[in-house]
C-alpha cells in the first residue's frame, strides 16, 4: 500500500494540505488502531503535531482555551485546567493509561467522537466552543452541535480543529464519573459529568449534567436540569429527575460494555452523589 505522509510546520501549510481524502493525525491512538484493524483505509496522512496554533492552554477573554493538540497528560498537569474544571482534570486522570495519555490529544478525542469518549460529557456541561479553521476562515461551533453521531462530527473535509474553549464558570462545582469493565486501562462503559453554577445559593443555582454511552453523542437531560436548578433539592427531586432521564435515554441493549440496567444504575448513583455534594 502506498502511504503518503507529510508534517507541515505552519498553519497556512496545514490548511493547504487538508482536503477530502486526507487523514489528519494528532497522537494517532485512534487513527493508527483504525488503520491496523482496517476500519479505515488511509492513503494520505497529514501530521498536525508541529503546528504552534494547535498548542497551549491559556486564559483568554472568552475563557480557557486549550489547543487541540494538547495531550491528556498536559491537561492533567495544568494548574489552569485544575482551577477551571475539576471535572476535566478528573477525566484526564482516568483516561487510558500513562502511555496513551502522553500521546492522545483533546482534539483527537472529540474528532473521533466515540459515544463514551472521555472528554465529551465534560465539554458538554461546560458548553464549550470548538474553534475550527480552513482556508475559508475560522468558525466557532458549540460542542453540543460539533458531535453529530457515532464517529461523526460537523467537520468539513478541509477543516481542522484549532482549539476548544471553556467559557468562564466562576463560582462553580464540577465532577466527572465513569464506570469501566476492569480496573486499570479500559474505555468508559458509561460516563457522566456535572457542572453546577452558584452551587451554594439554591435560588440562583444552575445545574448542568451530561451522560455518555446512553445516546450516540453526549446527552444533556434538559428537563431534569431545569427541575434541579434554582431551588433547594431533596431526594424526591432526584427521583423525579431520574424518571425524566430514564424516559428520554436509549442505551443500546446489545452493547458489549454495559447493559442498559447498569447504565441506569450509574445514573442513579450519579444523581445521589450530586445531591450529597449540594447538601447545605
Ligand atoms: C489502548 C488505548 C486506550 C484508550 N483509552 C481511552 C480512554 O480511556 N478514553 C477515551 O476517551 N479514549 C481512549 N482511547 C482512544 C484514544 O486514545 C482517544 O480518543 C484519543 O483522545 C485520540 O486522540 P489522538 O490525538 O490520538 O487522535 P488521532 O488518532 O490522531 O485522531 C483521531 C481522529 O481525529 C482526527 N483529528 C485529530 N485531531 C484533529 C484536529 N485537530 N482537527 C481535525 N481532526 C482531527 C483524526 O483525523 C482522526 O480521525 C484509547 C485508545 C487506545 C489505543
Amino acid at each position: 500500500m502506498n502511504l503518503e505522509y507529510c508534517k507541515p510546520q505552519t498553519l497556512e501549510d496545514l490548511l493547504a494540505e487538508t482536503r477530502a481524502g486526507t487523514h489528519l493525525m494528532a497522537g494517532g491512538t485512534d487513527l493508527l488502531v483504525d488503520m491496523r484493524s482496517r476500519k479505515k483505509t488511509v492513503q494520505r496522512i497529514v501530521d498536525i503535531k508541529a503546528i504552534p496554533e494547535l498548542r497551549g492552554i491559556r486564559e483568554t477573554k472568552s475563557g480557557l482555551e486549550i489547543g487541540a493538540c494538547e495531550t491528556f497528560t498536559a491537561l492533567r498537569e495544568s494548574p489552569l485546567v485544575a482551577a477551571w474544571s475539576p471535572a476535566l482534570r478528573e477525566c484526564a486522570d482516568v483516561m487510558g493509561c500513562h502511555e496513551i495519555r502522553h500521546r492522545a490529544t483533546l482534539g483527537g478525542n472529540i474528532c473521533n467522537s466515540s459515544p463514551g469518549c472521555e472528554s465529551g460529557v465534560v465539554l458538554s456541561v461546560h458548553e464549550a466552543q470548538v474553534r475550527i479553521a480552513s482556508t475559508r476562515g475560522v468558525r466557532l461551533v458549540p460542542f453540543d452541535t460539533f458531535a453529530t453521531g457515532v464517529n461523526r462530527t460537523c467537520l468539513e473535509p478541509d477543516e481542522v480543529v484549532l482549539s476548544i474553549i471553556l467559557p468562564k464558570a466562576a463560582d462553580s462545582l464540577s465532577f466527572y464519573r465513569r464506570i469501566t469493565r476492569t480496573a486499570g486501562m479500559d474505555l468508559a462503559c458509561w460516563n457522566g459529568a456535572a457542572l453546577v453554577l452558584q452551587p451554594r445559593i439554591p435560588a440562583k443555582r444552575v445545574v448542568r449534567i451530561s451522560f455518555g454511552t446512553v445516546m450516540p453523542t453526549p446527552y444533556r437531560p434538559r428537563a431534569a436540569e431545569a427541575l434541579l436548578s434554582r431551588r433547594p433539592l431533596t431526594p424526591a427531586d432526584m427521583d423525579q429527575a431520574y424518571d425524566l432521564i430514564i424516559r428520554e435515554i436509549a442505551p443500546r441493549a446489545g452493547s458489549v460494555r454495559a447493559s442498559p440496567a447498569e447504565k441506569k444504575r450509574a445514573i442513579r448513583n450519579f444523581l445521589d452523589e450530586l445531591l450529597e455534594r449540594l447538601a447545605p
